[in-house]
């Protein structure tokens, strides 16, 4: 029985490929750049619609979302709100007496900029050998073209889940994670999820937390006839750099998790740098913009106490500093988060990749966020990052996705889906 259902589903996989093509190119086409998500999210409601899902698309309430403490703004969030950025949600819903699946993605996609270092447009959702390229096509409309894909080969199947299957397409992931927020203040929940980020389908159960903060330093502009009586603020940013870098250092040594053998996700980047206000003068200010990253298991507090420790003993042997405190300011931050490796969902995808050829699989750790952590936290839901595409392929010029890795990811979701939350007979 169990297998005349598994071959019903993978021929409804194969039959979908044109289908699937079809549907990455077009969102590929609706540039879903922060704030103009709104072609590409309706395109994605009416394919769930069609399908014959519950939807539920809605723009989220401005000011219930703010007042979360895991709400972070970003520049342009005050003019930009929720308008004609709505949240989708389809529900495929079960027979019964089976667990449920989230499976979640992300339709904003970052900036395309430079254009001129794209060989294909990247609006354009060009295919060339069984690749269809553009921004957005790998990070990650691949995965979930896949995700609908999996729910449409159940529906075309006649096979119905015991348990309820969500496809969650939300915005804002390139920033902090607020449209997945969003989701579960809307109370989604399930008894698991998969974001369909692209990890070349490599199954990441961890990964870093990210914070960013901005650290002002004060310096005295003088002429340069007068320059000994200036204090350079680019050179005391030197003496915070080190520090930053001596902390990272420190932290890499300490802080250890599991799914990260190769070091700790604690890499601290000093992104921005502005100072100084003309060429002749003696640096008046300088303001730092920094990324610090955290391993599961730590807390956003836990790691800004550090770094305000670490500022305060430096500030402490330069007398100018004793004098002129260091301005901190925490600009946001996404949690860390991990998947304990006994839990049953990984018990349940480990099967399925075996039986889906990819072998034993090793779980990973990742060193960014992404929204696995808000669904664990805001959404008491267990959560691994499993998609099709590979990871370098985002945020980069010339990105694209494999159809054949999309066609690979949606057979393993469905198989999932089978497997998790059980078939009705
Ligand atoms: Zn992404």
């Amino acid at each position: 029985m169990a297998t005349s259902v598994n071959s019903k589903l993978q021929q409804a996989v194969t039959d979908l490929a044109d289908k699937r093509a079809e549907l990455l190119v077009a969102l590929v086409r609706c540039p879903s750049l922060l704030g103009q998500e709104g072609d590409a999210q309706r395109l994605m409601a009416e394919r769930l619609v069609d399908l014959g899902l519950e939807v539920d698309v809605w723009e989220p309430d401005v000011d219930e979302v703010r007042r979360h403490p895991a709400f972070c703004a970003y520049p342009g969030f005050e003019e930009l709100g929720y308008r004609d950025r709505p949240m989708v949600v389809g529900r495929l819903a079960g027979a019964g007496g089976g667990r449920s699946l989230i499976l979640q993605g992300h339709m904003d996609v970052v900036s395309a900029e430079p254009r001129a270092a794209w060989a294909h447009d990247p609006w354009g959702g060009e295919q060339v050998d069984g690749k269809v390229y553009g921004r957005g096509s790998a990070d990650m409309k691949g995965g979930l073209v896949a995700a609908l894909s999996a729910v449409e080969a159940l529906v075309a199947s006649g096979i119905r889940p015991r348990g309820d299957v969500l496809i969650q397409s939300v915005i804002d992931e390139e920033a902090y994670s607020n449209g997945a927020l969003a989701c579960a203040l809307r109370g989604y929940r399930a008894d698991a999820a998969i974001v369909g980020e692209p990890t070349g389908m490599e199954v990441i159960a961890a990964h870093a937390g990210v914070s960013h903060f901005r650290i002002t330093v004060e310096g005295r502009s003088a002429h340069p006839a007068h320059k000994t009586e200036g204090v350079c603020a680019i050179e005391k940013s030197m003496l915070v750099y080190r520090a930053l870098m001596d902390l990272e250092a420190d932290r890499r040594a300490r802080v250890r998790h599991p799914l990260f053998p190769n070091g700790s996700p604690v890499e601290i980047v000093v992104g921005t740098m502005h100072a100084g206000s003309w060429r002749s003068s003696v640096a008046g200010e300088a303001v730092l913009e920094t990324r610090l990253g955290f391993a599961p298991g730590e807390t956003i507090e836990q790691v800004q106490a550090e770094l305000v420790e670490r500022l305060r003993v430096v500030s402490h042997a330069d007398p100018w500093l004793r004098d002129h405190p260091l301005g901190l300011e925490r600009i946001g931050y996404t949690a860390s988060a991990d998947l304990p490796i006994e839990h049953p969902f990984v018990g349940v995808v480990r099967g399925v990749a075996r039986a889906g050829g990819l072998g034993e699989i090793e779980l990973q750790g990742h060193g960014a966020g992404n929204d696995m952590q808000s669904l664990i936290h805001h959404a008491q839901t267990p959560a691994i990052v499993w998609g099709p595409g590979a990871s370098d392929a985002a945020h980069v010029a010339n990105e694209f996705v494999e159809l054949a890795d999309v066609e690979r990811a949606t057979r393993l979701y469905a198989e999932t889906i089978a497997a998790w939350c059980g078939l009705a007979t």
